[in-house]
């Protein structure tokens, strides 16, 4: 049962501006190989239960386990991209507990001599003054190897469910654990430290970070302390964070909590903590005194992990250029904002097609074309970019980008921007190149002044009284005179020559 919460709501805003939380995470990521990290079994996601299992990854008397090379070098690849230091020499340890999902009765990890220790990242923060890049660094603790728990099942969704079932495929996956220093300061700052972390560990190719598909996972260290103290609080883990959403409510709730805990003469107990999304609010899980005695103690199956400076520097070597050198590369080589920026380099793909496409067009326009039209149409039809390539390459947004473009020879075509938007829906739903709607469909701007002329005649022709109303001063008829000729032109006149010819015709 909830220890009896109080009522959070009601703290005034300056009871809450004396307190200043602390966060700190501790993210799970499944790292992606092929096969398990102490046998040869497969980690492909959604096979019938119970079919990618051994003798190893049972636990069974007698086997051994065999370090695969590759989760090592996953990890050493995410340590890099995350500025840590990784160290020569890593030892695996066992961590002591009973549970089913976990038949050896204890998981292999790594707890005194980690992977990689020492590293950080760079967070965006709103309301950081620009002097400070509007940045602020957030330091990663360490960053260890271990093996992923078998996945337990309930039939039921309550305590009364009467069968569980365990699916041992997941056992054994290798998994990264990610520790963050206790160095955020707001729940969007945790929620900021997530994406980022999330982005570039998905530009490194190390795992596919799917909360949904629990390939990530982020249990959050959070208290708070009178601002100006120097000493931290008290801190509680919060588990059952199943989405980016989840974090900052469970965070948000709990620095609340914790306030009012305190202005009440209470004190913060040391516990575990479970979110429950449905009722909005955190529910003690264990407290310290309950807490696991893990029992670590030097793996005795396995050597200690050496990383040769050449393997190494070998991983330094082949990282990909990663999101923030990305968007700085692009506000300074195409000369679009560091907002656009942000947006184009949201997955390497989408930076690919940006860059592809901006090679023969003007790239701040093709910037604008795909950030705002492609990107909403991706979203609409719920495909991946890559789809989207497939129906409109990038050689069809710069020819997207000419049409609109009167500077650039375009073979005397030109279309207007509500066209090239309504062309670039079309050519997503045919695969026809735009040159082809443009023509099947008559797209083409009207820049021919003696059609544009003539369709102005006749609108004038037939609205005496609104000339009358013009001559005599009134300005704002113009603007009818205006619509009734694109109307007859079926909006494809160039409207800068509308009005220069209607000036002229009615003056
Ligand atoms: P534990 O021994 O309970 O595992 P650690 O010191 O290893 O605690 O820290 C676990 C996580 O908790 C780290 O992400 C760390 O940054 C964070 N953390 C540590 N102390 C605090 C605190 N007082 N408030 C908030 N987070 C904290
Ligand atoms: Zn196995
Ligand atoms: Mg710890």
């Amino acid at each position: 049962m909830p220890k009896s919460t109080p009522e959070a709501a009601s703290l005034a805003p300056d009871v809450l501006a004396k307190y200043e939380p602390v966060i700190g995470l501790e993210v799970h990521v499944q790292l992606l190989t092929r096969t398990k990290i102490f046998c040869g079994c497969s980690t492909r996601f959604g096979d019938p239960p119970n079919t990618n299992v051994c003798p190893v990854c049972l636990g069974l008397p007698g086997t051994l386990p065999v370090l695969n090379k590759r989760a090592v070098e996953m990890a050493m690849r995410a340590s890099l991209a995350l500025n840590c230091t990784v160290h020569d020499h890593s030892r695996f340890a066992r961590k002591n507990y009973f549970y089913p999902d976990l038949p050896k009765g204890y998981q292999i990890s790594q707890y005194e001599l980690p992977l990689a220790t020492n590293g950080h990242l760079e967070i965006e923060v709103a309301g950081l003054p620009a002097a400070a890049g509007a940045r602020k660094r957030i330091g990663i603790t360490r960053l260890h190897l271990e093996e992923d728990a078998a996945k337990n099942l309930h039939e039921g969704f309550s305590q009364s469910a009467t069968k569980a079932y365990i699916d041992y495929n997941r056992c054994g996956t290798p998994l990264s654990e990610i520790v963050s220093d206790p160095d955020m300061r707001t729940p969007d700052e945790a929620y900021a430290y997530l994406t980022t972390l999330r982005q570039i560990l998905l530009y490194t190719g190390v795992s596919d970070v799917n909360m949904e598909e629990g390939s990530l996972r982020c249990d959050a260290n959070v208290s708070v302390r009178l601002r100006g103290a120097k000493e931290f609080g008290t801190k509680v883990e919060v588990k059952n964070l199943n989405s980016f959403r989840y974090l900052q409510k469970a965070l948000e709730f709990e620095i609340e909590r914790h306030i009012a805990v305190l202005e009440s003469g209470g004190r913060i107990a040391q516990e575990t903590r479970l979110w429950n999304q449905a009722e909005g609010h955190t529910v003690s899980m264990r407290s310290k005194e309950k807490a696991h005695d893990y029992r670590y103690f030097p793996e005795p199956d396995l050597l200690p992990v050496h990383i040769s400076s050449a393997w190494r520097e070998e991983a330094r070597r082949t990282l990909p250029e990663l999101p923030e050198a990305k968007r700085a590369r692009f506000v300074t080589t195409y000369g679009i904002t560091p907002d656009i920026a942000e947006v184009l380099t949201d997955t390497q793909n989408l930076a690919n097609y940006f860059e592809a496409s901006a090679g023969s067009a003007d790239p701040k326009r093709v910037a604008n074309v795909i950030a705002n039209w492609v990107l909403a149409r991706v979203k609409d039809k719920d495909i991946t970019i890559d789809k989207w390539a497939e129906l409109v390459p990038p050689s069809q947004i710069a020819r997207i980008v000419a049409l609109q473009s009167t500077e650039i020879s375009t073979g005397g075509i030109t279309i207007s921007t509500s066209t090239a938007r309504e062309v670039l829906g079309k050519m997503a739903e045919t695969g026809r190149t735009a040159d082809e709607i443009v023509a099947a469909e008559g797209l083409a701007q009207i820049d021919d002044v003696s059609a544009i002329e003539q369709a102005a005649r006749e609108v004038i022709a037939k609205n005496p009284d609104n000339v009358a109303k013009f001559k005599s001063g009134n300005e704002g008829v113009f603007k009818f005179f205006v619509g009734q000729v694109m109307k007859a032109t079926h909006g494809q006149a160039n409207p800068q020559a509308v009005n220069d010819i209607l000036r002229k015709l009615l003056s």
